[in-house]
């Protein structure tokens, strides 16, 4: 006797569940992906090791102090203005006590080159009076306590986090945020999205310049009007809508200077 076939049978109630779907208005924003596979962001930053072995910050300072005051002012301002102005104002006043002393009035000449220097020169002292009153005369080295000072945000504190401490950040200025969107290597909206993104592909053992070497990038080479793909050492593996060039320059180690 042959068995009966088995028969698929229908129970109200016990189908396979399709997965239910989220609506529009519920489903959470995907993540945008970087366009590049490991092994090209890992080639990207290889080259821009070899073309600036020891990138440095454009900013003047003596001491983490100055440094925070310097990155302060140079929201809206050159680097180079920041420098010219800096230059004397730090002469006279390397720490928070000696800015207090200065006052108010004294640092707003000091500074009245740079935009915004009113507004700068107040936060200079109400920083200054934090970092005595609060924390021992000390710039401190956790980035939840630099926020707290005043004119001092998330990117400033990544600046001083890098620049003073060693701490491998990423402090998205107006270049960084171009270059991660316009080449799909960390697309986000917002700067925080574009940090968090990039500290998420940019290998561990090149977070700790690649702040410098992308601004560096921006500023020199992948410009804000006119990109010099010509003049590019990634052509070859960038994705930008904008590129003009697929052939790399040639890869070289520039002399400080050149920053
Ligand atoms: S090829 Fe052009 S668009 Fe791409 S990174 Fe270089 S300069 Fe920027």
């Amino acid at each position: 006797m042959t068995e009966p076939k088995p028969k698929s049978v229908k129970l109200a109630g016990l189908q396979p569940a399709s997965k239910p779907r989220m609506s529009k208005a519920t489903a959470k924003p995907r993540k945008p992906k970087s366009a590049y596979s490991t092994e090209e962001v890992e080639e990207i930053f290889r080259r821009f090791s070899v073309q600036r072995p020891e990138p440095k910050g454009e900013l003047n300072y003596v001491n983490p102090f100055t440094l925070v005051v310097a990155v302060a002012l140079s929201a809206q301002a050159t680097d180079v203005g920041v420098n010219k102005a800096t230059k004397a104002l730090f002469a006279v006043a390397d720490t928070p006590e000696k800015m207090l002393a200065l006052g108010e009035d004294a640092v707003r000449e000091h500074i009245r080159t740079i935009g915004l220097y009113r507004n700068k020169a107040k936060n200079v002292i109400a920083l200054s009076r934090m970092l005595v009153e609060d924390f021992g005369g000390e710039v401190p080295r956790d980035r939840d306590e630099l926020v707290k000072l005043p004119g001092v945000g998330r990117k400033t504190a990544n600046v001083v986090l890098s620049m003073a401490f060693g701490q491998a950040t990423i402090a998205v200025d107006t270049h960084i945020f171009r270059i991660a969107n316009r080449i799909g290597l960390a697309p986000g909206k917002t700067p925080d999205q574009v940090e968090d993104h990039l500290v998420r592909v940019i290998p561990n053992h090149y977070l700790y310049h690649a702040h410098h070497w992308l601004i560096l990038h921006g500023r020199y080479t992948c410009k804000a009007r006119r990109p010099e793909c010509e003049h590019c050492i990634i052509a070859d593996l960038c994705k930008a809508a904008e590129k003009t060039n697929t052939i790399p320059a040639p890869l070289v180690a520039l002399p400080p200077q050149v920053f």
